[in-house]
């Protein structure tokens, strides 16, 4: 999957250090656009889930061996270890949602995003990061999902998911949620716009406007 037509969905990377709110973002996006127009896509991981988290509906849940037949199965779009879990994308799944010309987003990490920048170059990229250290660490902990070892070890390794934002095309800083909201709607909407997908989607309206002059 490299060359998107024009009818195409619109493929969104985000990704954040854990905490920094991308799930909650993404959640809160497809509730204000619940016409069918956008999804995100549900990962694999050999996590653990956390209570409440179901399987299909967070995350399909499989073991490490599973995990590695679909990685020899050539089955993933992305796949990655991140805190010493394996985390990956379905590659049938993300192809036939843009085929239907539905947006989707994938919250994964920036071992991912190299990956799918590599396979498909439309693709859209945005980086989420805290208003600071002390707010990440504040919102891991009002989670309330995660042991104080686990929040440690994602706080560790806070600075070095934070350190490849600049390989992202467009970097949010989560301080006020709902303005944050906002502008991750602004750029997804703004992608939605494009010319070659207009071009497509009005041709009949700018054959017209274009036809006889009066
Ligand atoms: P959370 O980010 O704190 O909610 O914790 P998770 O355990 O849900 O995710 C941990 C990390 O794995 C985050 O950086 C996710 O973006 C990343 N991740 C989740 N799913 C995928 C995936 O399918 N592929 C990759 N590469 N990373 C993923
Ligand atoms: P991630 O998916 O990046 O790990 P979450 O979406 O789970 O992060 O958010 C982590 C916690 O921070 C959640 O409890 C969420 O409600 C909270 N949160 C997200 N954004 C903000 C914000 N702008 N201000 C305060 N709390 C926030
Ligand atoms: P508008 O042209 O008013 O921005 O879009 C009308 C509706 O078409 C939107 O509410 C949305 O449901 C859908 N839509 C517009 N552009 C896209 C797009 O690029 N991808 C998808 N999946 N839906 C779109």
């Amino acid at each position: 999957m490299t060359k998107p037509i024009a009818t195409d969905g619109n493929l969104f990377i985000i990704a954040a250090p854990s905490g920094a709110g991308k799930s909650s973002l993404i959640r809160a996006l497809l509730e204000r656009h619940n016409d069918g127009s956008m999804q995100v896509s549900v990962s694999c991981t050999t996590r653990a889930p956390r209570p409440g988290e179901q399987n299909g509906v967070h995350y399909h849940f499989l073991s490490v061996d599973a995990f590695q037949k679909k990685i020899a199965n050539n089955e993933f779009y992305e796949w990655a270890q991140v805190f010493d879990n394996y985390y990956g994308t379905s590659r049938t799944v993300i192809e036939q949602t843009l085929a239907q010309g539905i947006d989707v987003f994938l919250d994964i990490d920036w071992q991912g995003a190299r990956q799918v920048r590599e396979a498909y170059s439309a693709c859209q990229s945005v980086f989420i990061v805290p208003p600071s250290l002390d707010a990440l660490e504040q919102r891991l902990r009002n989670r309330n999902q995660d042991s104080d070892d686990v929040i440690r070890g994602r706080m560790a390794k806070a600075q070095g998911e934070m350190s490849h934002y600049h390989e992202f095309d467009y970097l949010l800083v989560n301080d006020d949620f709902d303005t944050t909201l906002l502008n991750l709607e602004h750029i997804v909407l703004a992608r939605r716009h494009r010319m070659a997908l207009q071009q497509t989607r009005h041709a009949a309206t700018l054959k017209d406007l274009l036809a006889n002059a009066r």
